[in-house]
């Protein structure tokens, strides 16, 4: 196996000072540089070139003691190597955190996904990047989330909130594939036009300027059959009082309650009225339930993507030191598609 001559790393890496508490704010995280010892048998050293900012790192830290490294994944390329599986010059998909360089023992899997770094698979020329996105984990809760948990039939109408996000318009371009009504619910007008003009779906709705209910009922007077649920909150609630008898609900995302306490959140009952006379099947979901077949979603997106059925956007922010605000930039909904960091 290729190795280069050990010389001494230094990686940066943002360690959690504090939980956040509603906003996250900068100094919650502390940028520091550690240096790393020389490669043990077996292991290899990575150097990172894209991080993904995810809505789930925002309540997830919590889960964590402070002062580890600021939980999420990166695409990294494997620099040094005393493991034949991972030489030199490939590139991996890992939970490794917000950290620049890496060790990485191939047995040991993160904390958090229970998942093993693995090598990004052959892309051809497209983006390394999108390993983070539509062919990563985000593509992957996509492609779960809407077939196994609403099980979509042609000619039915879903619903999709945070729709013009990296999971919210892969799932509007399967859905609209498989031959259904698509409404995308979004926070921006230029989100809007995106999804109507670009990536196929049939209406989009701002529900920071439109009363959500009122245009639902104009787009869809069908009714609704599936809601894939990317916020939570008024907007969830609202869709579900329009669904049809035996419709689908996959609770994929919460993010209008990620700053919120969630003990200090009141504890609705009105949903039920909703559930039990359209005799609903709700259910969440968290993605790593497939990490068994992981591989198949990447590889049916990419197919979609070379076939012309799988359209997919980037919002780049350039620099490590910039990662705390892409971050909140994208809790904020100033991405369009998927939040990357490049290094
Ligand atoms: P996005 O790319 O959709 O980015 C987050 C978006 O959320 C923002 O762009 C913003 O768009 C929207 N948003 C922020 N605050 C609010 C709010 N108060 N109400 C409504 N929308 C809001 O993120 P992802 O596609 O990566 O994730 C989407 C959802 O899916 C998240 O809730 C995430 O936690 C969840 N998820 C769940 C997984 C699972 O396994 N269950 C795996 C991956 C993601 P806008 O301008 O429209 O407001």
């Amino acid at each position: 196996c290729s190795t280069q001559s050990s010389k001494m790393v230094k990686a940066r890496k943002y360690v959690v000072m504090n939980y956040f508490v509603n906003e996250a704010k900068p100094t919650d995280l502390k940028l520091v540089e550690e240096e790393l010892p020389p490669l043990q048998n077996e292991e290899y050293l990575v150097e990172a070139e894209f991080f993904s900012v995810d809505p789930y790192m925002r309540p997830y830290v919590r889960n964590f003691p402070l002062g580890i490294t600021m939980i999420g994944s990166q695409v990294a390329k494997i620099v040094e190597s005393k493991n034949p599986a991972f030489p030199v010059g490939k590139r991996i998909i890992g939970n490794l955190g917000w950290r620049t360089h890496t060790i990485i023992d191939p047995k040991t899997e993160d904390s958090f996904f229970k998942q093993k770094p693995y090598l990004l698979p052959d892309i051809g020329d497209l983006p390394p990047s999108l390993g983070l996105g539509v062919l990563g984990m985000p593509g992957n809760t996509a492609y779960f989330g809407l077939l196994e948990i609403c099980k979509p039939k042609s000619g039915e109408t879903i619903v999709i909130s945070g729709a013009a996000g990296a999971v919210g318009s892969h799932v509007g371009q399967i859905a609209k594939n498989l031959g259904l009504n698509v409404i995308g619910i979004c926070g921006s007008d230029e989100k809007c036009k995106w999804l109507t003009e670009e990536m196929g779906f049939d209406f989009a709705i701002n529900y920071k300027t439109m009363p959500v209910a009122a245009r639902l009922r104009e787009v869809a007077p069908q009714g609704v059959d599936c809601y894939f649920d990317n916020v939570g909150g008024d907007i969830s609630g609202t869709v579900m009082y329009q669904m049809n008898p035996f419709g689908r609900v996959a609770i994929c995302g919460s993010i209008s309650s990620y700053n919120a306490d969630i003990k200090s959140l009141p504890k609705s009952t009105i949903l039920q009225p909703a559930i039990l006379t359209n005799q609903l099947k709700v259910e969440g979901f968290i993605v790593k339930r497939w990490l068994d077949r992981w591989n198949e979603g990447i590889m049916q997106n990419l197919q979609w993507i070379r076939e012309g059925k799988l359209r997919y956007r980037e919002t780049v922010t350039k620099g490590f030191e910039n990662m705390f605000d892409a971050f909140i930039g994208m809790l904020h909904g100033e991405n369009i598609g998927k939040a990357i960091v490049q290094v």
